[in-house]
């Protein structure tokens, strides 16, 4: 049986599509709980959905996570809420809560919809395609990305000229302007946080230049590159289309510095003083990629330490050291235009071995940009208050015997909402957030 329908109680509300959300809404899903999943995006996917390959095994990132997201969508004690705001939530007297939804508008009827893309290919109007970091286009009316799950169409609505196009073409009569947005209220006994990270902007350190050094990227930028589901064909930097020879990685771009704060680079510009754990680990992933995409070029890691936690890193790093990447221990303190005009960089570093200051010249670089919180997630609470801890991440009050306990009770973290982690890491702790959220219904049942 498929469930569609928004009811009104829940035992769970998984906050957050990603793959820790995946995983601790099947787990429950699986014993036998009613859960409520809600994503703010128009699929669910997270960060992993746009990754290339994942370290250590370089398995496509793609081919693990579908099979994950198509059982989500399909399990019949799941109801999917996508494109869906949390607006507020209260806990009740009786220990459970009451959140309040809106379902924003996609002006595209989901149940009619048959991800056809006939609309995409008539639509006039074409736009900057955020989920490939806008390096390719996207029509006005569009499948969010060609894995999406529920594979439907919506209408961005502030870029579309009413031409009617897609009106004419959709065999279904999907097409619905005069879809408002839906505002619910539902209950629910439990929370499970999985609401995931931002990524340190690549602006964030004025001295690296991102903003007006077009060949200077972050690393999602090259994970969607590398991509099977790429935007190009080719490896190819941003500023002329150039395939780069001699690209470079600067690990820690945000992460174990405390000398960001008062920059003018914005919001998510902080002092970020620990360590991201991912961003090593994902440079020599690409790396290794890259050596397969371009057999001749040449690639240089810049590090301040190489952190190979988990199990098999440190023979993943050897391994892309066999390879024949080479990494200089050194911070870069500066990345500036060749003077040349080729659109070529200068990396001017700290090498520690010598001592010294160094300058190297490299056609592509690539920021290893760190995890920062998304310090907005207490704003959903409205009558208790969800701590964070001394980062801003959502703070664990036991990590070390229970770490998906928050401060408030019922209310439980999974994945990056609560600090930096890898994949794997992510998916235990959503299978520990789900055995903790299923312990704590079965308590309160027999209280
Ligand atoms: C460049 C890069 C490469 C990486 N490569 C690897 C790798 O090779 N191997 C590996 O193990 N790990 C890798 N990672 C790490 C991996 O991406 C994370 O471990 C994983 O994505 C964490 O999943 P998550 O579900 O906790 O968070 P996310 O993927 O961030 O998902 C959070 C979800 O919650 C949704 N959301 C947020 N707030 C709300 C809200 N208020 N309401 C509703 N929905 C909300 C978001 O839209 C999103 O869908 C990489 C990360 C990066 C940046
Ligand atoms: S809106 Fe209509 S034309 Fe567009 S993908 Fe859906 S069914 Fe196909
Ligand atoms: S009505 Fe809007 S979405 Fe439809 S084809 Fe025209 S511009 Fe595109």
């Amino acid at each position: 049986m498929i469930m569609t329908e928004v009811t009104n109680k829940y035992d769970t509300l998984v906050i957050g599509g990603g793959i820790s959300g995946q995983e601790a809404a099947l787990n429950l899903a699986e014993m036998n709980y009613n859960v409520l999943l809600v994503e703010k995006d128009l699929s669910i996917g997270g960060k992993m959905i746009q990754l290339s390959k994942v370290f250590p095994t370089l398995d496509c990132a793609a081919c693990i996570t579908t099979p994950k997201m198509s059982e989500t969508a399909r399990h019949h004690n799941i109801t999917l809420k996508l494109y869906t705001e949390i607006e507020k939530i209260d806990k009740q007297a009786d220990g459970s809560f009451d959140i309040t939804l809106t379902e924003k508008p996609r002006y595209v009827d989901a149940s009619l919809c048959t991800g056809c893309q006939e609309c995409e290919f008539v639509c006039p109007q074409i736009i900057n395609d955020h989920y490939n970091y806008d390096m390719v286009g996207r029509k006005a009316i569009y499948i969010p990305f060609n894995l999406a799950n529920p594979k439907i169409a919506a209408i961005d609505i502030d870029n579309c000229i009413s031409c009617m196009r897609c009106v004419k073409v959709c065999a279904p009569k999907a097409i619905d302007f005069k879809q408002m947005p839906k505002t619910y209220m539902v209950n629910a006994r439990s929370i499970v946080l999985s609401t995931g990270f931002k990524l340190f902007p690549a602006t964030g350190k004025p001295d690296y230049n991102a903003a007006t050094l077009p060949n200077v990227i972050d690393a999602l930028q090259m994970d969607r590159v590398i991509a099977p589901t790429r935007p190009y064909n080719n490896v190819v930097r941003p500023g002329d289309g150039k395939a780069p020879e001699n690209i470079a990685y600067v690990l820690c771009a945000g992460s174990r510095d405390s000398s960001i704060e008062n920059k003018p680079c914005g919001a998510d510009c902080m002092n970020n003083p620990i360590c991201s754990q991912i961003c090593c680990m994902y440079s020599i992933k690409q790396a290794q990629l890259l050596m397969g995409a371009l057999p001749l070029a040449d690639i240089t890691i810049y590090y301040m330490d190489i952190r190979a936690f988990g199990k098999g890193y440190e023979e993943f790093y050897n391994q892309s050291k066999g390879m024949g990447v080479n990494f200089i221990k050194g911070k870069v303190a500066k990345i500036t235009a060749n003077p040349n005009g080729s659109g070529d960089l200068i990396i001017r570093y700290e090498d520690v071995h010598s001592g010294t200051y160094k300058e190297a010249k490299h056609d592509l670089v690539v920021l290893s940009v760190g995890v920062i919180p998304d310090k907005s997630t207490p704003q959903l609470f409205g009558n208790v208050n969800l701590e964070l801890d001394d980062f801003n991440f959502v703070k664990q009050t036991d990590p070390l015997i229970s770490p998906t306990l928050t401060s408030i009770p019922g209310v439980f973290v999974a994945g990056m909402a609560s600090g930096p982690k890898d994949i794997p890491d992510s998916i235990l702790s959503a299978g520990c957030a789900a055995a903790e959220v299923a312990s704590y219904l079965q308590v309160a049942a027999e209280a």
